[in-house]
């Protein structure tokens, strides 16, 4: 370390005696890495667009704005074209080189595809607006890049070539350098180190750095993506400029740092007025800043708890998009409580699988398989399809040697995994012309490419998608903007309503925070809660019945009680109530109807049971509020029922 030091400081000696300067290049990611990290790349196009016009003014290398999880979002979630979406921005940034993230033979999905569609994608996207290609595989299997560095070449795109970065025995500095020789070989238009997790330390950067740059005899220019989770990632940025990059990625601050990048205006800021200075302008880049800043207050909702600095991230080196994963499908098992035994199992499996660093596809895989092993309560018990085929070679050669017993599971015995093969071969090579064909036939004409590799690509989501624009009725949910509250000191307002507590249910305890509320819309339509249960974002959907005025806290203008319909809280000795919430299945009685204490009045189906309900008293079916369908609680009335007069008249 003290020859890095040494070496540095003769370094800034020498730049100051030849008046040296190396502007250093920066390529702001917002668009997509920043707002992919920050709000789970929910931005909608129509707000993308002011950002990228203020962007499309700094003079940026290149901006981010597309691949990644924008495809697969776009078509899941947001109901939009993606190809639209890059047409759109195109249009609003004619200044800039737009750039996209690409999967290598996995192209922006989850499984490597064959040659043909890995050619077509490219073609595509570059005829609709991306120039720079950012190309990686997740186990640095440069086999998988190669076609798509040779596609990127054909149609006049521009090559970065990526090296993915992680931590294990079989990662060392020789090997950084083994691969940065094999990517100079596809003689890219730039080499790409990337360290997505961020848990590179800044010396071993230097390093890494240093020696990518010599390895490639300074013929290919450098760049650094570090990701900022463990929060070293803006000194890495500082040591790769004195170890020689000649690129920077950044985010505009609303969005930067923690599992985001750097700020783009930090790092300028750092550089000005030194040999590195970017001659970016940071009055331009503050306005486009503005933009994000806006865009962050308004999709606040999807802000991820694992957004921030996290340098338990070091010791893990799960990124954070995978612990969120893992979260929810161990919700979903209803086994939450094994979340430490399953962060636990992560490197064990990540080392039977030869220690791919954990970027997606490979990151799904071991997070998948680490779930199952933990709640099936037997290691590999249950094996995904992902692991098969991973064992099988499908997704290209592994890093390190495979678990000895794991492939014997898999394969049988005695018999060695075979890489020998590489993934583009091994995939479905009619799955283009299968593909068109299913598409022609599903929306009755001629299907464009860019139709045919969003059905290869997502199959599911893009059929619901394109069948719905088809017919027209393609109609994606507003953004609705949170309803402001304002903050009082706790205990200090009379009345106020906590939006931070914690909850005992069943003896557990809960952390609940109200994140955000949407105004009140339609009638008859719910209300949306954003409410986030120890750190993880739900999406409640609220059908209010009875609203309240908290006494002497109201903020705002509250609008005046709804004239009450629906079923109301049972407040009379004749209500009908479900013993548990449920669904009211069948109402047996009509009003007017004398009933018997005990008659079965109702059906209503909870926990999966249909459960009769009786009359609490005898007397006549005065009024019925819940008719089949209808959600009931215990304390809501189904019916009421009047007790007779003594003269058995109507009361
Ligand atoms: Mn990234």
């Amino acid at each position: 370390m003290v020859e890095i030091l040494e070496e540095i400081k003769e370094k800034i000696k020498e730049y100051e005696k030849q008046g040296f300067k190396k502007k250093i290049l920066i390529s702001d990611l917002t668009p997509r890495d920043g707002q992919q990290c920050k709000l789970a790349t929910r931005v909608r196009t129509d707000d993308l667009i002011p950002l990228c016009e203020k962007l499309d003014k700094c003079g940026f290398y290149a901006v981010e704005v597309w691949g990644g999880a924008t495809y697969d979002v776009c078509l899941r979630y947001l109901k939009e074209d993606p190809w639209e979406r890059l047409r759109r921005i195109k249009e609003a940034m004619p200044n800039t080189k737009l750039q996209m993230l690409f999967r290598g033979q996995n192209i922006v999905g989850y499984k490597p595809k064959s040659d043909k569609t890995v050619k077509k994608f490219v073609e595509k996207a570059i005829e609709n607006g991306i120039t720079v290609f950012r190309v990686f595989d997740s186990l640095n299997d440069n086999r998988n890049i190669e076609m798509a560095v040779k596609a990127i070449k054909e149609f006049g795109g521009e090559v970065h070539a990526e090296i993915s970065y992680t931590r294990s025995p079989v990662h060392t500095y020789e090997r950084w350098m083994e691969y940065g020789k094999e990517l100079a070989e596809l003689e890219p238009d730039w080499i790409s180190f990337k360290d997505a997790t961020g848990i590179m330390p800044p010396f071993e950067c230097y390093m890494i750095i240093k020696g990518l740059k010599e390895a490639t005899d300074g013929k290919i220019p450098v760049l650094l993506h570090n990701h900022d989770m463990s929060g070293m990632a803006t000194i890495n940025h500082m040591m790769a400029v004195l170890a020689g990059v000649d690129m920077l990625d950044t985010v505009l601050s609303p969005l930067a740092f923690g599992s985001s990048h750097p700020a783009t205006e930090t790092i300028v800021a750092s550089l000005q007025n030194t040999p590195f200075d970017t001659g970016l302008d940071l009055e331009k880049i503050a306005e486009a800043a503005e933009e994000a800043k806006k865009i962050k207050k308004k999709y606040k909702k999807y802000e991820t708890e694992y957004a921030g600095v996290n340098a338990k991230v070091l010791i893990h080196k799960i990124p954070g998009g995978m612990i969120s994963n893992m979260v929810a499908q161990l919700m979903e098992a209803n086994a939450l409580d094994k979340i430490e035994e399953a962060l636990e199992e992560v490197p064990r499996v990540e080392a039977d699988l030869g220690y791919p660093p954990l970027l997606t596809p490979s990151s799904q895989i071991v997070g998948v398989q680490a779930v199952l092993n933990v709640i099936t309560g037997e290691r590999y018990r249950t094996i995904t399809k992902e692991v098969r085929d991973y064992v099988e070679g499908k997704y290209g050669k592994p890093p390190g040697p495979l678990s000895k017993e794991l492939v014997e599971k898999i394969l049988g015995p005695d018999r060695e995994p075979d890489f020998s093969i590489r993934p583009g071969d091994l995939a479905d090579q009619e799955e283009w012309d299968k593909a068109r064909k299913e598409l022609e036939k599903l929306l009755g004409r001629e299907a464009t490419d860019e139709e045919i590799l969003l059905y290869i690509l997502f199959p599911m989501q893009a059929k619901e998608f394109l069948i719905l624009r088809e017919k027209g009725e393609l109609h994606p949910e507003p953004v609705e903007e949170l309803a402001d509250i304002t903050e009082t000191p706790k205990g200090k307002v009379e009345g106020a309503a906590p939006v931070e507590f914690d909850i005992l249910y069943h003896g557990d305890r809960f952390r609940v925070k109200v994140e955000g509320v949407s105004f009140e819309t339609e009638a008859g339509k719910p209300r949306k809660y954003y409410i986030r249960i120890d750190g993880k974002l739900e999406e409640i959907q609220l059908f209010p019945h009875r609203e309240a005025i908290p006494k002497g806290g109201s903020t705002g203008t509250v609008s005046p009680p709804p004239v009450e319909e629906g079923i109301p809280k049972a407040s009379e000795a004749g209500d009908v109530t479900p013993p548990m919430p449920g669904k009211v299945v069948k109402i047996l009685v009509n009003e007017g109807q004398p009933v018997e204490q005990g008659q079965t009045v109702a059906i209503v189906e909870a926990m999966k049971m249909e459960n009769e309900i009786h009359a609490p008293m005898e007397g006549i079916v005065k009024k019925i509020f819940a008719k089949p369908g209808d959600q009931v609680n215990p304390d809501e009335a189904i019916l009421r029922i009047a007790p007779y007069k003594e003269d058995k008249s109507y009361q």
